[in-house]
C-alpha cells in the first residue's frame, strides 16, 4: 500500500500482538524495523524466526519502555546504529483491570508507567532524534477505552486518554520540524492482552459491537501505516477509532 524503503522504524512491544502485525507490514512495505519488548524472549525469538526471510532488517531490543534511563541507552545506540529515525510506534501497553475502589496503587502506577510514561520517555528521545533530519511520523495505540472508560479499567483508561491529549501538545511543539504525532484507537482487537476476558464477557463485548465481532491485527496495522506514510503529511495531534462502530 505504501512505500517505506530506506526508512527505519521503531515499534514498542513490536514483536506480540498488535506491535507484531506492525512490524510485519513495515517489513513488507520496505522498512527497517527495530521491534522491542520487555520480556518475553520466547515470543521474540519465534517472532524473529517466523519473519527470518527479512534478515537484519529486523532488529529486536529488549527493555522497559517506563524506565527512563534504559529508554536513553536505547536511543544511544539506536543513533549511532542507523543514520536516522523516520518513525516510531508507541505500541507498548498492558492492562490491569480492577474497579477503582480494590485496585491498588501498584495496578494503577504500573499501567500509567507503561502506557503513558512509556510513550513520553519514547517520544521525547525519538523527536531529539527526528529534529536533526527535520522528518517524523509518531503513531500512538491508545484506545477506545481511553474515550469510552469501561468499567475496571481507570487505569488503563486514564493512560490512553492521556496519550491523546500528550499528542496535542506534542503534535504543536513539532509541527514546524515538519514531525506529526496521530492515535489510532482500537476497539477489541484479538490478541493476548485480552485473552483472559471470561467468555461471558467476550460475548457481552461482542454483543456492543455493531459489527458484532472483535477485530484483527491487520485491520489496526493498516491504518497505523496510513498515518506513518509520507502521504499523510497533513495530519497532526489526529485520533482515528478501528472498532467495528464502537465509537464514544
Ligand atoms: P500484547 O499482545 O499483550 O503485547 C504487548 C507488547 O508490549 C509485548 O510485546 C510486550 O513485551 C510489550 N510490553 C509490555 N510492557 C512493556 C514495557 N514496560 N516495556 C516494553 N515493552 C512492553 O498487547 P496487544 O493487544 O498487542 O496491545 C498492544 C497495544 O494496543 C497496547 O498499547 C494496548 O493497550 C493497545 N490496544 C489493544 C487492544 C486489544 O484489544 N488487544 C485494544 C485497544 C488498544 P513482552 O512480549 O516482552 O511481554
Amino acid at each position: 500500500m505504501f512505500n517505506f524503503n530506506s526508512q527505519h522504524v521503531i515499534v514498542t512491544g513490536g514483536t506480540r500482538g498488535i506491535g507484531a502485525g506492525i512490524t510485519e507490514s513495515f517489513l513488507k512495505a520496505g522498512a527497517t524495523v527495530v521491534a522491542t519488548y520487555s520480556g518475553n524472549d520466547e515470543a521474540a525469538q519465534k517472532f524473529k524466526d517466523h519473519l527470518s526471510s527479512f534478515g537484519d532488517k529486523l532488529i529486536l531490543k529488549k527493555f522497559n519502555v517506563a524506565n527512563a534511563s534504559e529508554v536513553e541507552a536505547f536511543f544511544s545506540d539506536f543513533d549511532k546504529q542507523f543514520p536516522s529515525l523516520e518513525i516510531l510506534i508507541n505500541n507498548a501497553g498492558i492492562r490491569r483491570d480492577q474497579i477503582v475502589a480494590s485496585m491498588g496503587e501498584g495496578d494503577w502506577d504500573a499501567v500509567i508507567d507503561t502506557n503513558l510514561k512509556g510513550t513520553y520517555n519514547m517520544t521525547k528521545f525519538a523527536v531529539l532524534t527526528m529534529m536533526k533530519n527535520r522528518y517524523g511520523r509518531i503513531v500512538n495505540m491508545s484506545s477506545v477505552g481511553g474515550k469510552l472508560g469501561l468499567p475496571g479499567q481507570a487505569n488503563y483508561a486514564a493512560s490512553k486518554a492521556g496519550q491523546i491529549a500528550m499528542s496535542l501538545s506534542v503534535s504543536k511543539e513539532v509541527a514546524k520540524r515538519n514531525i506529526t504525532i496521530n492515535n489510532v484507537c482500537p476497539g477489541f482487537i484479538e490478541t493476548e492482552l485480552i485473552k483472559d476476558l471470561p467468555d461471558e464477557q467476550v460475548k457481552e463485548y461482542k454483543s456492543q459491537v455493531p459489527m458484532k465481532r472483535f477485530g484483527k491485527v491487520e485491520e489496526v496495522s493498516h491504518a497505523v501505516l496510513f498515518f506513518a506514510s509520507k502521504e499523510a503529511s497533513y495530519i497532526t495531534g489526529a485520533t482515528l477509532d478501528i472498532a467495528g462502530g464502537l465509537n464514544a
